[in-house]
């Protein structure tokens, strides 16, 4: 099925992920139909309709389900049980999303891929945690299973005796323990897989993070990343293959001495992929609009010599003004409101020319 220009996308979430999925399917004819929680979500500012209710609220959901031609999701802590109510409209599918949104789940799955995983444990209870120090020793990381975001839901325990007090740091919620991963670097897969199985795959950006949250993602990477391009392609397409994936998927990597490890995945666009609006041919979220909608996808070859995204956080956003004065620079202003310390407001993509 090929969704022509003037068909409906409906789309779960009204985040700055649903907003600029909302432009790249205006740029080719298609309108948009968000579906959110909150007040005021920033996509609905430039979608032709908005439904304002309860991600459990399947008879909302199914109504919408109703009202567009095909639905998808731009973030993954959508209870899937309501999402199976709309199945038959939804790309990427259920799978990618109960995938995505269960640390636990992820990481049997990645394994099950024949992917590599850091050595972890699943946390219950005070019993559990213990065990996981006594086996992973310190420093380890506590996460919550579901729910966690942007170094939310997140505790360390950086010597040993201090597992019980991290866990209950993070409200005593199932977790998974993980061990320290000693890395050279973070990078990203991210990738999109068409309705006939087709994947491309763009340059894979280097990612430095701070207190989780993703600062910066550069391409070219340079050498570190470099090596481990090949395998890491190829993990994250066997994933994309496994989970039956239609959409972009991104796939994120420590890089160790001794290999790729898989991180953590997200089934949809990500913020490691902003650099390709202004970097590639065709961006990671005119090619998800592509994949859903059944076309072909578009190449992803870089337009530049180098580009550098930077987030804007918190009230780092005031200083647009600044920014876009600076030639080659894109600012990317998200509307969201309330500049809390931390939050995603916005995002620079600087681009070298290629000579
Ligand atoms: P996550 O939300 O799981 O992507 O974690 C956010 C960031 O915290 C990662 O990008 C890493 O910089 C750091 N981090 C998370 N888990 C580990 C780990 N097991 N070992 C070392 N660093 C980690």
């Amino acid at each position: 099925m090929t969704l022509a220009p003037g068909s409906i996308i409906g789309i779960i979430g009204g985040g700055q992920l649903g907003k600029m999925l909302a432009v790249a399917a205006a740029q080719l004819g298609y309108r948009c139909h968000i579906f959110e929680p909150g007040e005021g979500p920033c996509a609905a500012d430039v979608a032709a309709k908005f439904t304002r209710a309860e991600y459990d609220d399947v008879e909302a959901l199914r109504r919408f389900a109703d009202s567009v031609d095909v639905a998808t999701y731009e973030f993954e802590n959508v209870p899937a049980a309501s999402l199976e109510a709309i199945a038959h409209k939804l790309r990427p599918g259920v799978a990618s999303l109960q995938v995505g949104q269960d640390r636990g789940k992820e990481k049997e799955f990645i394994h099950g891929t024949g992917a590599r995983v850091g050595a972890w444990a699943r946390v219950d209870s005070e019993e559990d945690a213990l065990a996981a120090e006594r086996q992973l020793g310190a420093p380890l990381v506590l996460k919550t299973r579901r729910l966690g975001y942007d170094g939310k839901g997140q505790a360390w325990a950086d010597r040993t005796g201090s597992v019980v007090h991290a866990w209950e740091s993070i409200g005593r919620e199932p977790a998974v323990a993980e061990a320290k991963v000693k890395f050279d670097c973070e990078f990203s897969v991210v990738l999109a897989r068409g309705v006939d199985g087709t994947i491309a795959t763009w340059d894979l950006p280097l990612n430095i993070h701070e207190n989780g949250i993703l600062r910066s993602s550069t391409v070219p990477a340079g050498d570190a990343v470099g090596r481990h391009r090949d395998e890491a392609i190829r993990v994250a397409s066997r994933i994309a293959q496994d989970l039956g994936h239609v959409g972009v998927l991104t796939v994120e990597f420590f890089a160790t001495a001794d290999g790729a490890i898989v991180n953590e995945i997200a089934p949809r666009v990500h913020n490691s992929g902003h650099w390709t609006i202004e970097g590639a041919v065709t961006s990671q979220f005119e090619q998800h609009i592509r994949a859903i909608c059944g076309l072909e996808l578009g190449s992803t070859d870089a337009v530049g010599a180098s580009a550098t995204m930077e987030n804007l956080l918190g009230d780092e956003i005031d200083d647009w003004p600044r920014l876009i004065a600076e030639p080659d620079t894109h600012v990317h202003v998200y509307g969201k409101g309330e500049p809390r310390p931390g939050r995603k407001m916005g995002h620079v993509t600087r681009l070298q020319r290629a000579c």
